[in-house]
């Protein structure tokens, strides 16, 4: 990450290319025991989260990246009722997954508590479900807490960690996706951040992989734009131990995900396909 004459700029790893935003200000800046975290003002993507000069999440589209995160997993269960969020600091997962009535329980499950309180500092909005009676906030590692949990503990798991890294690396790996597997209820749906289609379609070929071999069934890897994240293009990859049902129709407010968009994000492009056959 540089600032260089009022802008921010991400260089993505290996790939020749980045991002850059213009800024107006730096706002905060600590380092925790895990990560630094750095909030900017930008001129057009209102605030900016990064976690080690990293976007993570800007007030202009998180929206994208958190409603697909979520409700694809939430509507295509029956009827879920606790949740578990591994990660999700910034809190705009939690948010949307307790637009829906019929969960009792959302567990988020966030490493680093400096990431919540920073949030919960810059951008509030995405905190606005925090004080929520069905929310526990639990700053802890997502691998122990799972490995910890009692089997079919959690209707849906929802992974929406930083990328395969450090503390995150671990939660892309086949033992971890088992301990979902038995920690979710016989209809329990998992799903994952999976990166870029265009940059790591190697990546999401081995969480795919590692999702089977934890005995998943079911997978659909779905597509969205999220244009501050490497490449623009993001994906989450949905898993479950049976079939994978019709998705119920969305009953909550949401800006970009639809049913229509919950079919064609399922829509592989053919050098996805062939990449994960
Ligand atoms: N949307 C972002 C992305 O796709 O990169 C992720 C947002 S969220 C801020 C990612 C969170 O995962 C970070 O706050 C980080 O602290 C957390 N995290 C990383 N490893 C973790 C672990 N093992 N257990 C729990 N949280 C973890």
């Amino acid at each position: 990450m540089t600032l260089d004459k009022n802008w921010y700029t991400e260089k993505w790893q290996g790939q020749g290319a980045a991002i850059s935003l213009r800024v107006t200000d730096k706002i905060h800046d600590e380092q925790t025991d895990y990560q630094r975290i750095e909030i900017y003002e930008t001129e057009s993507f209102g605030r900016l989260m990064t976690l080690d000069g990293l976007v993570m999440v800007t007030d202009r589209d998180n929206f994208i990246y958190h409603e697909m995160m979520t409700h694809p997993a939430i509507l295509t269960h029956p009827s879920p009722k606790k949740v578990l969020i591994i990660g999700g600091g910034d809190c705009g997962a939690l948010k949307e997954v307790l637009k829906h009535k019929n969960v009792v329980q959302a567990d988020q499950v966030e490493l680093d508590e400096g990431v919540t309180r920073t949030s919960e500092k810059y951008f509030p909005d995405l905190c606005s479900s925090n004080k929520d009676p069905r929310a526990r906030l639990i700053f802890d590692d997502g691998i122990k807490w799972v490995q910890q949990s009692k089997a079919s503990s959690y209707d849906v798991i929802i992974i929406d960690s930083t990328d395969p890294v450090g503390p995150a690396a671990g939660l892309f790996e086949h033992e971890f996706y088992r301990a979902c597997y038995d920690t979710l209820t016989n209809d329990g749906i998992l799903i994952a951040q999976s990166e870029s289609p265009l940059f790591h379609d190697a990546l999401i070929k081995s969480i795919r992989q590692n999702m089977n071999n934890a005995r998943f069934q079911a997978l659909a890897t779905l597509l969205f734009p999220q244009c501050t994240y490497p490449s623009g293009w993001w994906s989450a990859t949905l898993a479950s131990k049976g079939y994978i049902n019709k998705p119920r129709t969305c009953d909550v407010e949401t800006r970009y995900y639809s049913s229509d968009i919950h079919v064609s994000a399922q829509i592989l492009p053919p050098f996805l396909r062939q990449k994960l056959k």
